[in-house]
């Protein structure tokens, strides 16, 4: 199945709540998501049975990789049952996003239920830096054990890292120190204009080749073509690899295979909205699989969205928080 443009349907990214223990700066700034701030009410959070149906029905339309996100995920009681559900869909791989800081009390459990990898997004290892980002003073220690509870549970990890200037470049080259010769694929993202509360300016961006300049020129780098959404690089000294997600300075929409459904079970084709597909609605009234597979395969089929390759034309329009649907 393709969309309007002739891009494949192959990934599902489900968030499972709109909620989180950490306020980072650049996705929950905490004066506008604090005590006072609307989280969806229980009710209208699908239930993780309901879910998975939906991640079934979307396996039938070629979904491959079913990512588990949020808000923070490992914060939704029995997310593992939900892991379970979605590992006995046949043909589906299951993976998980989180900031890490339940991870390490939760590996094991996940791997068992059938996790199959996981991304731990982690932007500092200096614990004063990562303290300021999440803003809830939360230690970097458990991060790191959280990564090494994952990988002894047998997890394939990626550690992801936003840049954002002034706040933790200075620290990307000791990021990537720490994460050289660990088997854990490095990740940096570029800063994105998701969402309206996070007072985005292009001057915040550290680009791409910014980043890959500033650890090639310590340690030399070869590139080895993109994958997914990633321009990936090996070190030339054999000490892994790290790649960057250029979402702003080179777009990637013409790969773009990815649908998402926020915690409400609104369908987006786009990390940037556009209208939202009642999935839930129908789902609760009693919508057949077939009934489901057709609505999804309409929002499909029409979908033209490439916010990232016509933000300097289109300017701004309303967009969804990232911790709403799910980065
Ligand atoms: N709470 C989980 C976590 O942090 O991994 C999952 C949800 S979070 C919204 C998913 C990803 O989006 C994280 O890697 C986060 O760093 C990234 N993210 C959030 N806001 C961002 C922004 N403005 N630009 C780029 N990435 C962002
Ligand atoms: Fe929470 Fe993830 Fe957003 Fe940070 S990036 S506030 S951990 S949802
Ligand atoms: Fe995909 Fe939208 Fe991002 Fe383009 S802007 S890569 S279409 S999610």
């Amino acid at each position: 199945m393709q969309d309007a443009l002739g891009r494949p349907l192959e990934t599902l990214r489900v968030s499972i709540t709109d909620r989180c223990n950490f306020r980072c700066v650049y996705c929950m700034p905490k004066e506008r998501f604090g005590a006072d701030h609307a989280f969806l009410e229980r009710r209208d959070i699908l239930t993780l049975e309901e879910t998975a149906r939906l991640a079934a029905v979307f396996a039938t339309l070629g979904v491959r990789t079913v990512r588990i996100t949020g808000g923070e995920p490992l914060v939704r009681r029995n997310v593992e049952h939900l892991v379970e559900l979605l590992a006995a869909i046949p043909g589906l791989e299951v993976a998980l996003t989180t900031n890490g800081a339940l991870l390490a009390q939760k590996a094991e459990v996940l791997s068992r239920a059938g996790l199959g990898r996981v991304n731990v997004s982690l932007d500092s290892v200096d614990d004063a830096t990562f303290r300021a980002l999440n803003d809830v003073d939360f230690p970097v220690a458990r991060v790191l054990a959280g990564i090494e509870a994952a990988s002894a549970a047998g997890l394939p990890v990626k550690v992801n890292a936003v840049v954002k200037r002034g706040v933790n470049d200075d620290g990307l080259v000791a990021l990537a120190a720490r994460f050289r010769w660990s088997g854990h694929p490095l990740r940096f993202i570029e800063y994105m204009d998701a969402g309206t509360t996070n007072g985005w300016r292009l001057e915040d961006v550290v680009t791409a080749a910014e980043i890959v300049q500033r650890v090639g020129e310590l340690w030399p780098l070869e590139p080895l073509g993109r994958s997914g959404t990633a321009l990936r690089f090996r070190y030339r000294d054999g000490a892994g690899e790290i790649g960057v997600i250029s979402s702003v300075t080179q777009p990637f929409c013409g790969g773009c295979s990815r649908a998402r459904i926020s915690a409400e079970g609104h369908l987006y084709t786009c990390l940037f909205g556009g209208p939202g597909h009642d999935l839930r609605g129908p789902l609760r009234a009693g919508a057949t699989d077939d009934d489901l597979a057709g609505l999804i395969r309409d929002a499909w089929t029409a979908r033209t969205d490439r916010y990232s390759e016509s933000r300097p034309s289109e300017g701004r329009r309303p967009k969804p928080e990232m911790s709403y649907i799910g980065g």
